[in-house]
């Protein structure tokens, strides 16, 4: 049976088709046109109505709020969102490293997050900032952690009347971060593995420590317990407290494939991140 598609050019006209038809909401295409390829020219057929959501003036742009979150609409790429220099910084490296460049230009924030993949690559930083997602339906909106939307490997809180508008990233200064994404190659590789951490460090206290693990588990993972250990601690506790940290970090991810592979360099990089931290002449970006 035929199935109908849309081009809505509102914002409102794209809710009411969420409404009333359920439309799919396609933005860059690049995961719902390869999950539902049928071969060389033929269509996709997804199966439900779909609506390209692309021209969107109102799902587009970046920029600093009044309220201390920096704002990122929807249809954002990951090129624009690499080149940004208000996007926080763990968030402009995961972008900068999507796909190619062809797909860093077509994918959008949205589509990664919607298609909430474990492998996605924006998920990881934007959970370790505590990012929010902001989703609308007709005459409503909904704000929520992001952590909280993704409930797990390609499920989301998205209801079949909402599309996803925002999302909105805390402002916060560290004084020292790091990020690796290991994939098999320099472009186009998925991930196999992503570290992100972050750390406020003053007078010799941690005020501040966080961590999260891409690819290690249904979701991007942040232990809390792990990141309790160590906040509120002296830097000079850190050798006492490193052993109880891995080791509750280690019981909180839970990779599928590889995952002596996974286990160890997710350890080996909260180690180099541990081990910078206890280096006075080291801040800033750790490498
Ligand atoms: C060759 C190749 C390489 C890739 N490399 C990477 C990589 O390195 N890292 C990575 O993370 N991903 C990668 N991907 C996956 C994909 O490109 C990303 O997940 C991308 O961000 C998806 O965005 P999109 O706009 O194309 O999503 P779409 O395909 O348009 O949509 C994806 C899902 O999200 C939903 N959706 C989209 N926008 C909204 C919205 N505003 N509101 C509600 N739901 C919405 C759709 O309905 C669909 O379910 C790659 C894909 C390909 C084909």
């Amino acid at each position: 049976m035929a199935v109908r598609n849309y081009i809505p050019e509102t914002l409102e006209e794209a809710l009411e088709l969420r409404r009333d038809e359920h439309a799919i909401p396609l933005a860059g295409g690049t995961d719902i046109m390869v999950q539902h390829r049928e071969g060389i020219g033929i269509a996709p057929d997804v199966g439900k109505p779909v609506m390209i959501i692309s021209n969107l003036a109102e799902l587009k742009g970046i920029r600093r709020r009044d309220d201390g979150f920096v704002e990122i609409r929807a249809l954002e790429t990951p090129a624009s969102i690499a080149s940004s220099d208000i996007v926080p910084w763990h968030v402009r490296q995961a972008a900068a490293r999507m796909g190619a460049i062809a797909l860093r230009n077509m994918a959008t924030i949205g589509g990664n997050i919607g298609n909430a993949s474990p492998k996605g690559d924006l998920p990881q930083p934007l959970i370790l900032l505590d990012a929010e997602v902001v989703v609308a339906s007709v005459g409503s909106e909904r704000r929520m952690l992001l952590d909280e939307f993704i409930l797990g490997s390609k499920k989301t809180a998205l209801r079949d009347d909402e599309i996803i508008t925002s999302v909105l990233i805390p402002e916060k200064e560290f004084t020292h971060l790091f990020y690796r994404k290991i994939g098999t190659r320099r472009a186009n590789a998925i991930s196999k593995l992503s570290l992100s951490a972050a750390a406020v460090i003053r007078d010799g206290i941690i005020e501040d420590f966080r961590a999260s693990s891409g690819a290690a588990g249904p979701k991007v993972i942040r232990s809390r317990e792990a990141e309790s250990l160590l906040t509120k601690r002296q830097v000079s506790e850190i050798p006492d407290i490193a052993d109880d940290f891995i080791a509750a970090w280690d019981r909180a991810i839970s990779p599928h494939a590889m995952p002596r592979y996974r286990r160890n360099t997710t350890s080996r990089m909260l180690l180099h991140f541990l081990e910078a931290l206890q280096d006075e002449t080291l801040t800033g970006i750790i490498g």
